[in-house]
């Protein structure tokens, strides 16, 4: 078979407890884009149980066509059948890109997945686009700790794999009127690929909002000096109805959790506003959040890196600032 035989762009849909992960719709808005590239179609994948419901929702979202593996087997996330599964579907249909989130399921299936289908994955991608004279997809991601830009091609072996994280692509508008085709695969012997048994799935509740759903960040570098003076950073996002993320500096010294961290390592956010208090702007750090629609930047050195890239620059001191702002904003909103 020859690579031109290849054709579509597929997307792995995640969804944990029957519900899609969001960054499965923003690889179908990125999919569609390149499908439209290469003159085909974006295919969503999804696998599970009882999932009958999803392709209506992932039509709205853009899918062209869905493929649903709906067994039993595949009611709760484990290794071995999810990616048996998935090969199988690929085997079949034979697509020239396939998608995946780098989520956790997705770092944990892609490179199985592209290991059995004999051919290579660039993961945590950041852009793909594709070569106008021949066609491939160009996958780039940061490399050497960020501070280069790597565009990798896989120009021997199909499909094209790669994993995206999640904010860096855009979702399509929904259409509620979409419709698309729906067909029903079954990959036999689902449940003799189950070498792991689920005794319990503890779920931890998240107190706050999660950063990458947060429509405005106020977000905290080494300048806050301290766990305590994040105290300051909430009072502003709580009188502007945001949440607080952080630099990872502060991740590292322990004053706030993993979760919060924007940046190369951490989530990357696209808020409607970013006020970036007493974080320098290190290119790890602007890889997370530069495409944020407004962003604030408070910091007393102003060489710092962060006002490249800040709409708004306040030099100054953010114990001196952020007091104020908080009041001014709250004035505004009585
Ligand atoms: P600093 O660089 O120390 O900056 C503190 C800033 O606060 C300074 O600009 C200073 O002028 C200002 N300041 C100090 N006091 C005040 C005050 N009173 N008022 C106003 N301003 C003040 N970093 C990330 O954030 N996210 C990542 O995902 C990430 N991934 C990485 C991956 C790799 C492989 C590597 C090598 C590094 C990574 N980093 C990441 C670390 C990154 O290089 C920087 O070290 C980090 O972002 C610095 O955090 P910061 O801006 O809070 O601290």
């Amino acid at each position: 078979m020859s690579l031109q035989d290849y054709k579509g762009v597929f997307v792995f849909v995640q969804q944990v407890d029957n519900v899609i992960t969001p960054v499965s719709f923003e690889l179908i808005g990125k999919g569609k884009e390149l499908a439209n590239d290469l003159d085909t179609e974006v295919t969503a994948v999804v696998l599970g149980s009882k999932i009958d419901a999803m392709g209506k929702e992932l039509a709205r979202h853009g899918a062209d066509r869905v493929i649903m593996v709906d067994d039993p087997a595949l009611e709760v996330y484990t290794t071995e059948p999810y990616v048996h599964a998935f090969t199988e579907i690929i085997n079949k249909y034979k697509p020239e890109v396939v998608l995946f989130g780098a989520t956790a399921i997705g770092r944990d299936m892609a490179p199985r997945v592209s290991a059995r289908v004999h051919t290579g994955l660039t993961a945590d991608c950041t852009k793909l686009e594709i070569n106008p004279e021949d066609k491939g997809l160009m996958m780039t991601r940061p490399a050497f700790g960020g501070n280069i830009m790597a565009t990798i091609l896989c120009p021997d072996h199909r499909p094209q794999m790669s994993t995206v994280r999640p904010g860096v692509m855009q979702k399509l508008p929904t259409n509620d009127a979409a419709e698309c085709e729906v067909i029903k695969e079954e990959v036999a012997g689902l449940s003799d690929h189950m070498n792991v048994e689920v005794m319990e799935i503890v779920k931890t509740v998240a107190e706050k909002m999660d950063i990458q759903d947060a429509k405005i960040l106020v977000s905290g570098g080494r300048g806050m000096a301290s766990p305590e003076n994040f105290k300051l950073l909430e009072d502003l996002a709580d009188a502007l109805g945001g949440t607080i993320s952080s630099s990872r500096a502060c991740v590292d010294a322990g004053w706030v959790e993993k979760d919060r961290q924007v940046g190369q390592t951490g989530k990357t956010v696209r808020p409607n506003l970013y006020i970036a208090c007493g974080i320098s702007g290190a290119i790890q750090h602007l890889a997370g959040m530069e495409e944020s629609d407004v962003i604030i930047a408070i910091n007393k050195d102003e060489t710092a890196p962060i006002f490249n890239v800040a709409d708004f620059g306040v030099v100054g001191d953010v114990f001196k600032i952020l007091p104020l702002f908080t009041e001014a904003v709250k004035k505004e909103m009585a």
